[in-house]
């Protein structure tokens, strides 16, 4: 069984699996504790989820919201970081497998385990409709679903049929929470302002967005009041809100709701989340959508070792549970990390944990957020100066800081938006057959494009 770090050790050893907002916290939590850490993540990079939707609908880059894990560790000596999938943890054992970028699979022990592994989408038992609706989770399904509507436009601008250009310029959003509200507006704004003037046969406001939700009220966590201003927004912007409507099926040609088809080539899932599979094996029971419920400091049995954080865990507080949200998540790692090193210093018992809710926000296009907390309630212009705010210094890096800064600076100003790219296919290998170089002497060379011998001989 291979240490944390790969070397042998006498401290103990913590490994916290996912680099999220839960991950990361407890890592730091542990800056000054004299154990070596472990952070684990299938990906290379973290990723700031609340401004992926502004990647998707082309307002920000990739790199604009998702920073090297490497880089955020770099300052942190007891810290390590590896590329790795976690597949699966003995508890019995206290070791855990991981898949390894070079198809190796490794075994590492650990003394403390931090499972911070988030969520996924969920397509509530419909799984085939991943392949039409793809969800918001990753920076990947961000450039996907930024390419699949400026790709809409590019084909609509092509037809000659009104019918499929209609179809073309139509976008649904299933689920009208936060990221479905964001969604829509972003989407609409862009239609709106950003593409007015680029086409010559299309009409970029002749868009439709179409926003479904099966409750009653869009943001059903939010006060009604400020869901119901929210929704007064988004109709300003010409998003066509439909409550009450369950996606029944989704393919290739739309939706259908309540039996009535929608036509439309791009639909994108904004709906529910279930918990990633590993927070089943942390020794906790697990709630309805897969998250390990923990006890109140966090442990999935008390004095085990093992905690799960975040999105994963599933705590209810004062009879609520504690929201899926990335303070929650933040709290939650921190508090974990400061909990190992007090019982690493054999220190008294840290308190149970309490969530502190310093308000939820939602943002409805360009000038509009609404913002709920226990002390107040907000919404218009200046909730949205807020939003901007917060999550410009919530931002994990000054680099990351400054750059959204002038982006959205820019797009505020000119309504452009800087990151209008459908990404290009890999391409591919010539397929022709190898030939010999031809001699530059030798007939049916092109005089004019004899082989460059200093490339040429270049090495491959
Ligand atoms: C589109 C979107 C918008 C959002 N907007 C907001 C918002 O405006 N405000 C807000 O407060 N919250 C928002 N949220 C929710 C917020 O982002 C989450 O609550 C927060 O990210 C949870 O943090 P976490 O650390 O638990 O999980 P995550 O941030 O999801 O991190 C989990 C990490 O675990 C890694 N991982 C998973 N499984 C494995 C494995 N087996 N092996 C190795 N690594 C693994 C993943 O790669 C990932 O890096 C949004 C979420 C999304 C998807």
């Amino acid at each position: 069984m291979t240490p944390p770090d790969g070397r042998a050790g006498s401290r103990p050893h913590v490994v916290i699996v996912g680099a999220g907002f839960a991950g990361v916290a407890a890592a730091k939590a542990l800056a000054r504790c004299d154990v070596d850490v472990l952070l684990l993540d299938r990906r290379n990079h973290h990723i700031f989820q609340p401004l992926l939707y502004q990647v998707a609908t082309a307002v920000l880059a990739p790199s604009d919201v998702a920073t090297p894990i490497r880089a955020i560790a770099a300052t942190q000596p007891n810290l390590a970081v590896e590329m790795a999938e976690v597949t699966a943890i003995d508890l019995a054992a206290h070791a855990l497998s991981a898949a390894l970028p070079d198809g190796r699979t490794r075994t590492i022990g650990f003394d403390y385990l931090v499972v911070a592994t988030g969520v996924l989408p969920s397509y509530y038992g419909h799984d085939e409709f991943a392949a039409h609706a793809p969800a918001l989770k990753t920076v990947g399904d961000a450039e996907a679903i930024r390419g699949k509507i400026l790709g809409a436009y590019e084909r609509a601008e092509l037809s000659d049929d009104p019918v499929e250009r209609a179809r073309l310029m139509t976008f649904v959003l299933v689920g009208a929470g936060p990221t479905g509200v964001e969604l829509a507006a972003s989407i609409a704004q862009m239609a709106r302002v950003t593409l007015k003037r680029d086409f010559r046969r299309l009409h970029p406001d002749q868009t439709r967005v179409i926003l479904l939700e099966g409750g009653a009220r869009v943001l059903p966590t939010f006060d009604p009041k400020l869901a119901a201003a929210a929704g007064r927004q988004l109709a300003r912007l010409g998003v066509e809100v439909h409550t009450g409507a369950i996606a029944q099926n989704v393919d290739a040609e739309g939706v259908v709701v309540a039996g009535e088809r929608i036509r439309a080539a791009t639909v994108l899932w904004t709906a529910g989340v279930a918990a990633s599979p590993l927070a089943a094996q942390a020794g906790a029971s697990a709630d309805r959508a897969g998250r390990a419920q923990v006890g109140l400091n966090l442990e999935t049995q008390q004095g085990s070792g093992v905690f799960v954080v975040g999105d994963a865990a599933s705590l209810a507080q004062d009879g609520k549970p504690v929201p899926g949200v990335a303070q929650a998540a933040l709290q939650q790692g921190a508090y974990v990390g400061r909990l190992i090193a007090r019982r690493v210093r054999g220190g008294a018992a840290e308190p149970a944990f309490r969530y502190f809710n310093k308000g939820s926000m939602a943002v409805v296009g360009k000038d509009f957020a609404i913002l709920e907390s226990p002390a107040m309630k907000m919404s218009g212009r200046l909730t949205w100066l807020v939003w901007a705010l917060v999550h410009i210094a919530t931002l994990p890096r000054l680099q990351n800081q400054l750059r959204v800064n002038v982006q959205w600076l820019w797009s505020y100003f000119t309504g452009q938006r800087g990151s209008r790219l459908i990404a290009e296919p890999v391409s591919a290998p010539p397929q022709r057959p190898a030939q010999p170089i031809a001699q530059a002497d030798s007939p049916g060379v092109d005089p004019g494009r004899r082989p460059n011998a200093a490339i040429a001989g270049r090495k491959a």
